[in-house]
């Protein structure tokens, strides 16, 4: 007990003390000494019930208790009850501040921000920017139903999804269709989600800008180059012996320079495309083909073979797919040393999906590069990339087209031993072969060509 409390306790019971040894002289003064002491006491317990009374009506009451002077029990209990109030009303004003500076910067913030009640898919809270971007009203909004009140975004599908939903999409505005919004669902508690809509349409439109740069320029230098590589092709090194050196490595340059264009509109074409329209790709005919590319590019120098265990089809875009495997043959080929060996393989995998992998033992990729390797003109050896007749295009495409079918690309490399690059197509992405493998024997039957 504090040194005032106790103090305030001795003296009440000093006063008790007092009001009844008086009440008992009284009493024994006017020859009537336990009446008086009785009334006396009666007296004292009405006071301290009065008392009680008194505080409790103002705590129900929720009223300010107002320290009074004085050094009894309850002028210490109004003191100590005054304290109390005041701390507790110093907290609620601290924790409103920072409430109201919490709700202010969420307000202040350029992206929407929705916290939506997961279970029955209502809109809890919002900011001022989930107005202007969604379109979302204060107060009608709070407690509507996201999924009506957000159409056409695909939000309820989202949720109902759960933690298993993709992290972001991208979608038009309900109120402006004209921008872009990039949506995020964060679940931030089992209840409760975030929803954060980022206007992105400056950055898409930087995006726009960019890809039609590079392909402008790309078609722009098309002309000039077709117009040097004409006139060198005119050209005679029989005629100019010593100028033959020079001339083959102008066209060579001139050639390097005229595949840069096309990869270059390749991927600005592959850029502005939001899927393909799907047909039966024949992997039958494909293997057949891919296996004539790579033993025109080997020149008889790698053991080339190649398997179809799959008997399916793929579903997608024929050329554009053979852009993708022929990109990997091609670097198989330029990849590995005379007497390697690479083999192509089509077979399903354990999802019901197909996997095309083609496989070299060439001088692999060091682990470090793998991350970065399918982005444009990224190479390990810039000098061996040149010397093959590389753009640095090569995986970007891949990658590209296979993110056009919902595939992805796997690579699996070892310095000195080799490489695997593999597609992997969904199950979605399977066709059954009805057709006869009637002109690719080949292609379904393991065969080699034998090496150098
Ligand atoms: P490039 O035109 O230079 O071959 P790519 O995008 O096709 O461009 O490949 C990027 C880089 O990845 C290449 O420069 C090469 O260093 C490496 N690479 C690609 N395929 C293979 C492979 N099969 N074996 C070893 N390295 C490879």
């Amino acid at each position: 007990m504090p040194p005032h409390t106790r103090r305030a306790w001795t003296r009440t019971l000093g006063q008790l003390a007092l009001v009844l040894v008086a009440s008992l002289l009284a009493g024994l003064v006017v020859g009537q000494p336990w009446p008086l002491l009785a009334v006396a006491a009666l007296g004292v317990v009405a006071w301290h019930y009065w008392k009680l009374r008194d505080v409790l009506l103002r705590l129900t009451a929720r009223q300010r208790v107002e320290p009074s002077g004085g050094d009894g029990v309850w002028n210490e209990l109004d003191r100590l009850l005054y304290r109390t109030q005041e701390e507790m009303r110093g907290r609620k004003r601290r924790l409103v501040e920072m409430l109201r500076a919490y709700s202010a910067a969420a307000a202040a913030l350029p992206d929407a921000v929705v916290v939506i009640e997961r279970n029955n898919q209502r809109v809890r809270w919002f900011n001022d920017a989930a107005t202007r971007l969604l379109g979302l009203r204060y107060p009608d909004d709070v407690d509507a139903g996201v999924g009506e009140r957000l159409q056409p975004l695909p939000v309820s599908r989202w949720l109902a999804a759960g933690r298993h939903a993709e992290p972001m999409i991208d979608a038009a505005s309900p109120v402006d269709p004209s921008l872009r919004l990039s949506l995020r669902l964060i679940p931030y508690s089992d209840e409760l989600w975030l929803l954060v809509a980022r206007d992105v349409s400056k950055m898409m439109r930087l995006e726009h800008m960019r890809r039609d740069f590079v392909a402008n320029v790309s078609h722009e230098l098309r002309t000039p180059l077709t117009v040097v590589h004409g006139y060198l092709d005119m050209l005679d090194p029989d005629e100019q012996p010593e100028w033959a050196p020079i001339l083959q490595e102008m066209r060579r340059q001139s050639q390097r320079m005229t595949q840069l264009v096309e990869d270059l509109l390749t991927l600005s074409r592959l850029e502005a495309q939001d899927g393909v329209v799907d047909e039966e790709v024949a992997m039958d005919s494909m293997l057949v083909t891919l296996r004539r590319e790579a033993e025109a590019l080997s020149q008889r120098r790698h053991a080339i073979s190649v398997e179809d265990s799959a008997g399916v089809d793929l579903l997608g875009s024929t050329r554009e797919l053979h852009s993708a495997f022929s990109n990997l043959v091609g670097n198989a080929v330029r990849y590995t040393p005379a007497g390697g060996s690479i083999a192509i393989a089509f077979a399903r995998s354990v999802d019901g999906g197909a996997e095309l992998s083609v496989r070299d033992s060439g001088y692999g990729i060091p682990a470090a590069h793998l991350p970065r390797i399918t982005e444009r003109f990224y190479r390990v050896s810039t000098s061996r990339s040149r010397e093959s007749g590389g753009t640095g295009l090569g995986l970007a495409i891949v990658k590209h087209i296979l993110q056009l079918h919902q595939a992805r690309l796997e690579i699996d490399s070892e310095v000195g031993r080799g490489s695997t690059f593999s597609c992997r197509f969904g199950p979605e992405r399977v066709h059954p072969r009805d057709r006869v493998a009637a002109s690719a024997p080949a292609a379904s039957i393991p065969t080699s060509v034998p090496g150098p």
